[in-house]
């Protein structure tokens, strides 16, 4: 049976510890509570969220509507497709991490180094996790869901979602219409580890041998030093993205900063770190309020106590302003802001 709460509290439902409110909260325990959702009224009220943990949105007031929230468990090993590959499927609510250490226990590769990311499985696909050289794209076989417009059930395989850095068609068309329901995975037996990430190299120096249960273990490692715990410090991981631009624009920078950081992107153009143009614009370790920016790293904004969603929203306005003045690049959310 589906569960209703009016007027509930949001402040557990995100990792920043913003307290907001929903006017309506809809827990989703089976899979059968979609279909009770769907025939009652409050399937047709606006305006609508989903929300998984709550770990990559910050709500910046009340949300007047229904949030839907599935915590509906499971994972199902469907097949071993040949010697060498495992099917695996994971209902939405299982929590992101867990599902890692499952799989890695049992020696399937390709998720390792997306260790210790916060959320849920259902979001995975959303915008397209990724961490120490690997996106969660490589691994997804299809995402099965529910049109909450129509009531049908709708398969993506991993080509339909039209996956991109932080990107997919669930954040755009299919955004708060498709309830994410399953996410199922191809993982490896014989495995091609992703290691190319110098920080991952060094820590894996640590172990005598690489596998999936040593990469998580070092990636775990690098995460506690450098991440803030959202139990002890409010956050939702990165910020923004880090921007894309033109070869020439790159060049142009790196003639007047000649050790900034770059990466090859798509298309010949130049990925650039947002924490290293957030703290050339001198917003390292910085205050505004109760919102600041992580001491470790600029590019995570942190809640330091009783923060509302709107200081932490004009901190990050702040910050793409100066980015924006001092070195002419827009700087995208990579949060979503409700
Ligand atoms: C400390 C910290 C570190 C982080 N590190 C990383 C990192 O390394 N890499 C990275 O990519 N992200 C990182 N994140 C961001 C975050 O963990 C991921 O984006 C995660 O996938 C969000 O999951 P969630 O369940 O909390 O989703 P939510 O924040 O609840 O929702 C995120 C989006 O997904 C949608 N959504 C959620 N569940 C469903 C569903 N079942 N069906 C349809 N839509 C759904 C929501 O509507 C929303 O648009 C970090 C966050 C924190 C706090």
């Amino acid at each position: 049976m589906i569960s209703v709460t009016e007027h509930a509290s949001l402040i557990g439902l995100n990792t920043f510890g913003i307290k907001a409110g929903a006017r309506y909260l809809v827990q989703l325990d089976e899979e059968k509570d979609v279909q009770e959702f769907l025939s009652s009224p409050l399937a047709r009220h606006q305006p609508l969220l989903i929300l998984g943990s709550g770990s990559n949105i910050l709500f910046i007031n009340d949300f007047n509507g229904v949030i839907v929230h599935p915590r509906i468990r499971g994972i199902e090993v469907e097949s071993s497709v040949s010697g060498h590959e495992v099917i695996i499927k994971a209902a939405a609510g299982e929590p992101w991490d867990d599902f890692v250490g499952y799989c890695v226990k049992r020696d399937f590769g390709g998720l390792e180094n997306l260790s210790l990311i916060p959320g849920s499985v259902g979001a995975c696909p959303v915008q397209n996790i990724g961490a120490y050289g690997v996106e969660v794209s490589g691994a997804i076989e299809k995402v099965e869901g529910v049109d909450l417009q129509t009531g049908r059930k709708q398969i993506f395989s991993s080509k339909k979602c039209m996956f991109g850095y932080r990107d997919s068609v669930f954040k755009h068309e299919w955004k708060d219409r498709l309830l994410i329901m399953s996410v199922t995975f191809r993982l490896t037996r014989n495995h091609v580890f992703s290691t190319r990430y110098a920080e991952l190299e060094r820590e894996l120096d640590n172990f005598a041998e690489t596998s999936p249960d040593t990469i998580r273990q070092a990636v775990i490692a690098i995460r506690r030093r450098k991440l803030p715990d959202p139990s002890d410090l409010g956050n939702a991981g990165s910020f923004f993205k880090n921007p894309i631009v033109s070869k020439d624009k790159a060049a142009s920078l790196l003639r007047t900063f000649p050790t900034m950081p770059r990466f090859d992107a798509a298309d010949g153009q130049v990925k650039l770190s947002a924490a290293w143009l957030i703290e050339k614009s001198g917003w390292k370790a910085r205050k505004l309020g109760n919102a600041g920016t992580y001491k470790k790293q600029p590019l995570i904004l942190v809640n330091h106590g009783n923060a509302s969603g709107a200081e932490i929203l004009e901190l990050a306005k702040q910050i793409s302003r100066t980015v924006m003045n001092r070195f002419a690049i827009p700087l995208e959310t990579e949060v979503r802001i409700v």
